[in-house]
């Protein structure tokens, strides 16, 4: 409970313009584009690390709940405040520190939003890998928390694979740093990957080093339709396991297509029953044999269409309508779950066949958008919360998609987090000693429980 004592406490560290706490203030603050919703009691804004550093030590003193927050595009819950208490907003620590592409290194403040760090990349052509859809306005910091990936982490791999090293602030109020600059560093425990993922349950990340890379020569994207969806899916377990390793390979059902079209007018198939959008990239000659060997593969499993973004508006079109897949399926109901389980390439189309089936039966739409070439399908349902009875059918069909993933030897999330959507499910894919190791961790570097509470740990 925030006492108006406390808050002058918060209000000697923060300028009052940068505290919330006005009911009409706070509403934003209580919800993700997950379907749940707590409202915290009061919203600062930090613009240092000392300044976080003191936020959390008097919320340490006063064990008062504390929830860290980028742009709230987590589709899992995670920035929810579920225990109330204090949201520490960081879109006002959006500094990029340092471009260093000699180096290969970028040192940012968490609220640097994604997309504006691969612009201030790309004069320098290099860019950041993990390209989540909400890249537009999700923030580093939030990418760090949930380990983001997206459509090109297929070849370049998820946030983790980037973190160099971080500062970090504990739920005591303590700064800790780790890592370096070096592109290589095995001094000590791997620290980082402690943090990335951890939903904000064990320290607030206020600084970056991250890898970044250099933007490759040439880029090749092709869209190929088939009119059976178990021929798109097997397409892609097809050409991931002859060893052709894209960019990119993003995979739509019809559901998924005709709601882009119907908003976005793109001019895709609506007959199509899957679509794949597929790219490459590297050295031109190698991009060439890349697609040379794609487009056999496609054939091969009966693609009926076949487009090649011959141009830079081209392949936005194609893009666009692939990002735009979240949005414009929000419209078709009021309320939008989707999911992230992820099961090995191999068992793909499987998966695609069972999520089909399970929606059949409980008599729901499902759209299956997924980054197939690394496992990781989104299933969508629209649907309206407040129609208890399709909300039960609902919450059967996920219940039944997370079991039917564990059965394939898959997971959970592969890249949207567990936050309050999935923590029931976590036995499903660890054992008890694996949860307990987690607890045994939050326990040491937050013993009190003030960071996230009431999530998966
Ligand atoms: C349209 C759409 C498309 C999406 N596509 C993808 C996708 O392709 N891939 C993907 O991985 N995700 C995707 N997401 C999910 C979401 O955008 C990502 O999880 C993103 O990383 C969240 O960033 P954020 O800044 O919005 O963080 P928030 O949602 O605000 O917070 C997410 C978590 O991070 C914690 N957090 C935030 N900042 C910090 C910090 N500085 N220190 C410690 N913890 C912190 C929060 O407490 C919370 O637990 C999508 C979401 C939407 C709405």
């Amino acid at each position: 409970m925030i006492s108006p004592d406390l808050t002058n406490q918060f209000l000697a560290i923060v300028d009052p313009a940068r505290w919330l706490d006005k009911k009409e203030q706070l509403f934003c603050y209580a919800y993700d584009a997950f379907v749940e919703e707590s409202m915290p009691e009061a919203v600062v804004f930090p613009e240092t690390t000392e300044e976080v550093s003191q936020i959390l030590a008097l919320a340490s003193a006063h064990q008062l709940p504390v929830t860290a927050r980028g742009a709230g595009t987590s589709v899992c819950g995670a920035p929810i405040p579920a225990r109330h208490g204090l949201v520490i907003c960081f879109s006002q620590m959006d500094r990029i520190i340092e471009i260093n592409t000699k180096d290969r290194y970028i040192i940012v403040e968490p609220g640097v939003v994604n997309a504006d760090l691969q612009a201030a990349l790309a004069p320098d052509r290099f860019f950041f890998p993990p390209d989540p859809g909400s890249m537009n306005m999700s923030t580093i910091g939030g990418n760090i928390a949930q380990n983001a990936g997206g459509p090109r982490c297929l070849k370049y791999g998820v946030t983790l694979d980037y973190i160099l090293g971080l500062e970090v602030v504990l739920a005591s109020g303590k700064i800790i740093t780790f890592g370096s600059k070096n592109i290589k560093d095995v001094t000590g425990y791997k620290l980082a990957a402690l943090f990335c993922g951890s939903e904000g349950t064990l320290g607030l990340v206020t600084k970056a080093i991250l890898k970044v890379v250099p933007v490759p020569e040439t880029v090749k994207t092709i869209m190929a339709t088939f009119k059976d969806l178990d021929d798109t899916a097997t397409a892609v377990t097809d050409i991931i396991g002859s060893g052709i390793l894209p960019a990119a390979m993003e995979l739509m059902d019809q559901l998924t297509l005709n709601a882009i079209e119907d908003k976005a007018g793109l001019g895709l198939d609506r007959e199509a029953a899957g679509t794949l959008l597929i790219e490459v990239d590297g050295m031109a000659e190698a991009c060439d044999k890349q697609i040379r060997l794609i487009l056999e593969k496609l054939h091969a499993h009966h693609a009926v269409h076949i487009q090649e973004a011959g141009t830079a508006a081209d392949r936005e079109r194609l893009w666009t309508a692939r990002r735009s897949a979240y949005g414009v399926f929000a419209k078709l109901a009021p309320d939008i779950i989707s999911e992230d389980v992820t099961v090995p390439v191999s068992r793909v189309p499987e998966m695609v066949r069972r999520i089909v089936q399970i929606a059949d039966r409980h008599k729901l739409r499902v759209g299956i958008l997924a980054h197939a070439g690394d496992g990781n399908m989104h299933p969508m349902i629209p649907a309206d919360k407040s129609n208890a009875e399709e909300w039960e059918r609902v919450m059967a069909v996920f219940d039944e998609i997370f079991r039917a993933a564990a059965d394939l030897e898959g997971t959970l999330s592969g890249e949207h987090g567990i936050g309050l959507a999935k923590a029931k499910y976590l036995p499903l894919v660890m054992d008890p000693g694996t949860i307990d190791f987690m607890k045994t961790i939050k326990q040491a570097v937050d013993p009190d429980g003030i960071l996230n509470p009431g999530k998966f740990v």
